[in-house]
């Protein structure tokens, strides 16, 4: 490398981990890893001041909840009008929606990608599974999808590219990550299996995005 240490600090994007619940520290570590420089979001301020945010996998009707009591919910859907890239993995995927299926009637969602989603969707009998998939934009083979009481995509509007499908058994050809502008969303969870290709694609997202902005 002969960048200098300021020019490499520089190059880092900033990318925000919604630190109110779920496996942040996962997400931190892959985020580590692709070259951005991870930082936690809890208040309105620290939102302000990163160039993306991931949204991460937990419970989206306590993340819900939590977003309002920290007075998250508007500061991060004026971001995401505004073009903030973000990135959603399980409950961060049911958050970013338009409209979920299957959730508490109190549940506020963030409309970064026109999807309808229908959270717990693989039910009861296989409501954890692996599986491996082909994800489009992504080369060096398929990638290993873990699904932990998941959502999928019942509909995606018209401005949203499908990424992967569930290959085979009774789920399959349902919609499992998808892509609308500079908003990513998996219902599996990438920052768990050490496999840094989707992390690394949003990572290409926020430096493109900061580019853009100059
Ligand atoms: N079922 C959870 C929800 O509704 C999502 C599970 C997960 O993120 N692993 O938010």
């Amino acid at each position: 490398m002969n960048a200098s240490p300021t020019t490499a600090e520089r190059a880092r994007p900033v990318v925000g981990v919604l630190a109110l619940q779920g496996d942040v520290r996962e997400h931190l570590a892959a985020l580590t890893r692709c070259g951005a420089e991870p930082v936690l979001v809890r208040r309105a301020a620290e939102l302000a001041a990163v160039d993306g945010l991931v949204l991460p996998g937990g419970e989206s009707t306590a993340i819900s909840k939590l977003l309002v009591a920290f007075d998250l919910l508007e500061p991060l859907r004026a971001r995401l009008r505004d073009g903030m890239p973000a990135f959603g993995s399980c409950a961060g995927m049911i958050l970013l929606a338009t409209e979920v299926l299957d959730t508490r009637p109190d549940a506020r969602h963030l409309s970064g990608i026109d999807m309808t989603v229908r959270r717990n969707a693989f039910g009861r009998q296989v409501d954890s599974f692996e599986t491996d998939l082909d994800f489009a934009g992504i080369d060096g083979g398929p990638m290993r999808a873990v699904f932990i009481r998941a959502p999928w995509v019942e509909r995606a509007g018209a401005g949203v590219e499908v990424l992967a499908r569930v290959p085979d058994g009774p789920s399959a050809g349902r919609i499992v990550a998808v892509r609308q502008g500079r908003v990513l969303a998996t219902s599996f969870h990438p920052e768990v299996t050490g496999d840094l290709r989707v992390h690394a694609m949003f990572v290409d997202i926020v430096r493109a995005a900061r580019a853009e902005v100059g």
